[in-house]
């Protein structure tokens, strides 16, 4: 067993680093009070290759190694203040671009592969409903069969980039009965009739990645359309959540990296009761808290990507990394803001924007309590 980095890789994530910090927009704090999203920075980070590095390069991608690819998310969540749109592309990448690679037709993967990985469309992933959240499968979404086509109905919740996808990934079933069973995906494009997206829906968090809703009534949708085989959407989703659980919180290493060193910085130049306030053992062990969280989050997160990388199936692997990253972040993250004290309350230090950000991360993908059913059953239990 090796835990060192090559030179190479170590370069990937410096670089990717150097990237953010002279290339991206620096004006987060505004946007992030404004909930304006990026189409610039976007396009930007994927025409630098994020979006399609591990993507087949035949589509344009660059056939990346996993590994790899959690170095330049990691390096990204370090160097971009942004989380939301890293976040944005992290839930178009795993649970919308993973499933057409691995499910699509030869025509779906030319037709749309291309265009994600490049920043020409953007899409999102439609799953939950209003009443079917943690019981994905209860969806109550319907598909009917016509000819060569299906008829959809329904309505999505929930949807990270809905306002602004040009591409929807979306579940319904064919029979209500059939329960997972009967649960198909379909490729929808923004303008298909009956296709419509609300406006925004405001959030605690992740401020510049818009959210959505899609209405589906009597939305007619070409059987070619259809993302894998008629019932098999429940494997399908299972298989992008895995992905999405493995590699979706990366960017949060990085930020959580950098607000350990914003924090050591701050313990060291803040005075009180004439010391620095890092000299006082509450606030060092905070600090020591933060590292260790840190530390093992990244070991988790690299086990997980390594399992990946070679093939295996890592579904408990998978669900301990989300359950935990996303845990310690948002533990971290409240460390960070009562180390900067009054300034970590305030909007324009940027600190208490990382931990509005950092709570999303443990509802979505699965909330917490379903990761640990997951655990618990991969357990025998
Ligand atoms: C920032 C963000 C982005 C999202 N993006 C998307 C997206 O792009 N596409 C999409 O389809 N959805 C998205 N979601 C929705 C997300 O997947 C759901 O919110 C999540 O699955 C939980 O469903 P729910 O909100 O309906 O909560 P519920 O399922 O109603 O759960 C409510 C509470 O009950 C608990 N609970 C429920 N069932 C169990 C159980 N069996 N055991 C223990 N506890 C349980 C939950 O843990 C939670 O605490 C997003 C959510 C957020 C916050």
């Amino acid at each position: 067993m090796d835990f060192y980095w090559s030179a190479d890789q170590q370069k990937i994530k410096t670089d990717i680093i150097q990237f953010a910090q002279d290339e991206l927009s620096a004006d987060f704090i505004e946007r992030d009070k404004k909930g304006l999203f990026s189409r610039q920075d976007w396009n930007k980070i994927a025409q630098r290759g994020v979006i399609g590095y591990p993507m087949p390069a035949e589509y344009g991608g660059k056939d990346g190694n996993i590994l790899d690819t959690m170095l330049i998310m990691e390096g990204l969540g370090y160097g971009y203040r942004d989380a939301a749109l890293i976040f944005g592309i992290n839930a178009q990448m795993w649970s919308v671009q993973m499933p057409i690679v691995s499910h699509g037709t030869s025509q779906q993967k030319e037709k749309y592969l291309p265009k994600l990985i490049s920043g020409e469309m953007i899409a999102g992933h439609c799953m939950s409903e209003p009443v079917s959240g943690s019981d994905a499968y209860s969806l109550q979404s319907t598909a009917d069969r016509g000819g060569d086509y299906y008829i959809l109905n329904g309505s999505k919740t929930f949807i990270t980039n809905g306002p602004i996808a040009d591409l929807f990934l979306i579940f319904a079933t064919v029979n209500t009965n059939k329960g997972m069973w009967g649960v198909t995906a379909f490729l929808v494009e923004k303008g298909t009739p009956g296709l419509d997206i609300s406006p925004v829906i405001e959030k605690m968090g992740l401020k510049t990645i818009p959210m959505g809703s899609v209405e589906l009534v009597n939305c007619q949708i070409p059987l070619e359309n259809r993302l894998g085989p008629e019932g098999g959407g429940a494997q399908l989703f299972s298989g992008g959540m895995e992905w999405e659980r493995s590699c979706i919180l990366a960017s949060s290493l990085g930020a959580m990296e950098y607000e350990l060193e914003q924090s050591i910085t701050y313990a060291r130049e803040r005075r009180q009761f004439n010391r620095p306030i890092g000299d006082f053992q509450s606030v060092s062990n905070r600090i020591v808290d933060m590292k260790v969280r840190l530390e093992t989050s990244r070991l988790m997160l690299y086990k997980v990507a390594w399992l990946k990388s070679i093939g295996k199936s890592a579904v408990m692997e998978a669900a301990i990394a989300k359950l935990y990253l996303s845990e310690c972040f948002v533990q971290s993250s409240l460390d960070a803001v009562r180390i900067f004290g009054a300034k970590g309350y305030l909007s324009d230090y940027g600190v208490e924007g990382i931990l509005r950000d950092s709570v999303g991360g443990l509802i979505y993908s699965g909330t917490s309590d379903i990761q640990r059913n997951i655990i618990a059953r991969m357990l025998g239990l």
